[in-house]
C-alpha cells in the first residue's frame, strides 16, 4: 500500500525557489490564483523543452519503426463511450461543509488512516470510513464532511450545432487519439509491423485535490507511445520497456536511489490493463509517488473502437494472411512531473560555497553565461553571445560583481560561465600575447577554469554539452 503524507514546509521551499528563480509561477495570480494551474517562466520553459526534446530524440528520432503525429484535443465524443472513460473515469469526492473545500475521498483516507487502502472501495464503504474515523478537512480541520459522491474526471463542454448542443469532452489522456488514428497509419504509411505511434501533447483532468504544486494539474503534458504488437510477445516487450524507461530516468540525472518500480496488484488494475508498473520518484515532500507508467493495454482499446465505429481495426499478416487486432504496450511519461522531479533532484540548500549543483547540462535552462568582467568589455561579450546564440541557450549578464553573477548562474545550474577579462582584449599595460583573444571558461561542477580561444569556444561547448 502507498502512503503519501505531504510535508508542506519542504514543498514550500521548492515552490518559493521556483518562483524566485523564474521557473514556475502560480497562474492567474492577479485574481488570487486558480487551483492546480501553473505558468512556466523562462527557465521552466527551457527545462521542460529540454526534457521533451531529449525524450523525442531517444524514442522518436532514433527509431525507424515509429510514426509521430500531433492530434486535436477535441475528439468525437463517441471515443469516450468506446474507451470506457464515460463510465469508468470517475472518482469519489467529499466536501467540507464549513470551508467548502473539496477532496478526493481516497486521498483523504490514504493521508489520514495508515492502515486502510482505499483503492477500489465502494462509495458507501468510503463514507462509513470517513465518518466512523472522524476524518478531517485538510484545510480547516472540521469533521463536517459530506457523504462520498461520484464526480467525473473529464471536463465537459458544450458544442453548439444549428439548433442544439452536443456534449463534448476535453481529452483526459492522449492515448485514445492514437487508437483512432491506427487504421490511417496502417493504410497510409509503409510501416512494418510491429510499430509505434508517439505524441507529446496536453491532457485535461478535473483534479480537485489542491496543494500538489505541478504534480496534479488541471492540464498537463504527456509524452506517450502506443506500441502495437502481437499478443504472444507482450511480456518480453514489457520487460524491455521497463528497462528503457529506467534508463531514460537515469539519463535525465534522476539518481537510482530516488526512483523505484511499483507493480499494480491484479485486483486494482484499470479496466483495460493486464499489467501496469509505475516508476515512482521519491519527491522530497511526499516520498515515492507516480512519475511515469507502463501498461499492457491488451487489445481492449482497438477492439472497442472496432466495435463502436464499425471499421475493421485489424492487421493482416501478408505472409500467413492471418488477421488480428494488435495488442498494445503503453509507456506514458508525464512531462510536468518529470520537470518537477528533475528540479527536486537538482535542488540543494546551500550551507557554504562548497555545494555543487547538479543538473544534467543537456537539461540546464542556460548552457552558457557570458560575463564581461567590467562594463567596458560588454561589446566583446555581445560578439560572443551572437556567435553562440543559435546553438545554445546563452545569457549575457553584466550586473553586479563577478562573484554574484557566478552565484546566480550556479543557482540555475548553468554548466559553463565564460568571462571576458583584461587578457581577452589585451588591456594590461603589458599584455600577455598568449591570452589575447581568449576567455576563461568556468565549469560549474568542479569550479575549474580554463583559458580558451574565442574561436574554439563553440566546439568546446558542443563537446561538453551535446
Ligand atoms: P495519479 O494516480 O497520480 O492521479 P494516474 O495514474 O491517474 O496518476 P495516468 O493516467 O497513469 O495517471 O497518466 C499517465 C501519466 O500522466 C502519469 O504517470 C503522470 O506522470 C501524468 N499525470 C497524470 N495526471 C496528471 C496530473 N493531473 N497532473 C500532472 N501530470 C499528470
Amino acid at each position: 500500500m502507498k502512503k503519501n503524507i505531504l510535508d508542506k514546509e519542504k514543498m514550500q521551499k521548492i515552490v518559493s525557489f521556483c518562483k524566485r528563480k523564474w521557473i514556475i509561477f502560480p497562474a492567474s495570480e492577479i485574481y488570487w490564483g486558480f487551483a492546480n494551474t501553473y505558468t512556466y517562466w523562462p527557465y521552466g520553459v527551457e527545462i521542460k523543452n529540454n526534457i521533451k526534446n531529449f525524450w523525442w530524440k531517444n524514442f522518436v528520432q532514433a527509431r525507424r519503426d515509429i510514426v509521430w503525429i500531433d492530434s486535436p484535443i477535441l475528439l468525437n465524443p463517441k471515443t469516450w463511450e468506446a474507451s470506457g472513460h464515460a463510465t469508468w473515469f470517475n472518482d469519489a469526492l467529499t466536501d467540507c461543509r464549513d470551508c467548502k473545500s473539496r477532496f478526493r475521498a481516497d486521498h483523504l483516507i490514504e493521508n489520514q488512516l495508515e492502515w486502510v487502502d482505499p483503492e477500489g472501495l465502494p462509495f458507501e464503504e468510503m463514507t462509513k470510513i470517513i465518518h466512523k474515523n472522524s476524518l478531517k478537512c485538510e484545510k480547516c480541520w472540521s469533521e463536517n464532511l459530506t457523504d462520498v459522491r461520484k464526480f467525473s474526471w473529464m471536463f465537459e463542454m458544450e458544442m453548439w450545432k444549428i439548433w442544439e448542443s452536443e456534449k463534448i469532452f476535453l481529452r483526459p489522456e492522449t492515448a485514445q487519439w492514437i487508437f483512432l488514428e491506427f487504421k490511417n497509419v496502417l493504410d497510409n504509411t509503409r510501416q512494418n509491423f510491429p510499430f509505434w505511434i508517439a505524441q507529446i501533447w496536453k491532457s485535461f483532468r478535473n483534479e480537485i485535490t489542491p496543494w500538489n504544486f505541478t504534480f496534479r494539474l488541471l492540464e498537463f503534458e504527456q509524452m506517450e507511445i502506443e506500441y502495437f504488437i502481437e499478443e504472444k510477445n507482450w511480456e518480453e516487450i514489457f520487460e524491455k520497456w521497463q528497462n528503457d524507461m529506467k534508463n531514460f530516468c537515469k539519463n535525465i540525472w534522476l539518481s537510482e536511489k530516488n526512483f523505484r518500480f511499483f507493480e499494480h496488484s491484479k485486483e486494482k488494475l484499470s479496466h483495460y490493463s493486464k499489467r501496469t508498473v509505475d516508476i515512482e520518484y521519491n519527491f522530497p515532500f511526499w516520498g515515492f509517488k507516480e512519475l511515469t507508467w507502463l501498461a499492457y493495454r491488451t487489445d481492449f482499446d482497438l477492439s472497442q473502437h472496432d466495435k463502436f465505429s464499425g471499421q475493421e481495426l485489424k492487421f493482416r499478416n501478408s505472409q500467413t494472411n492471418e488477421k488480428f487486432i494488435p495488442h498494445v504496450i503503453e509507456p506514458s511519461f508525464g512531462l510536468d512531473r518529470a520537470v518537477l522531479a528533475v528540479i527536486c533532484e537538482a535542488y540543494f540548500e546551500k550551507e557554504d560555497w562548497s555545494v555543487i549543483f547538479k543538473l544534467d547540462p543537456k537539461i540546464a535552462p542556460v548552457k552558457c553565461a557570458i560575463l564581461p568582467l567590467i562594463k567596458k568589455f560588454t561589446p566583446k561579450a555581445e560578439e560572443i553571445f551572437d556567435m553562440l546564440k543559435m546553438d545554445f541557450a546563452c545569457e549575457l549578464d553584466e550586473k553586479w560583481s563577478i562573484w554574484r553573477r557566478y552565484a546566480r548562474q550556479d543557482e540555475i545550474w548553468t554548466p559553463f560561465c565564460v568571462t571576458v577579462d583584461f587578457d581577452t582584449l589585451g588591456e594590461w599595460d603589458e599584455p600577455n600575447d598568449a591570452y589575447f583573444g581568449t576567455v576563461t571558461v568556468r565549469n560549474r561542477d568542479n569550479w575549474e577554469q580554463v583559458r580558451i580561444k574565442i574561436k574554439d569556444l563553440k566546439g568546446f561547448l558542443v563537446d561538453k554539452i551535446k
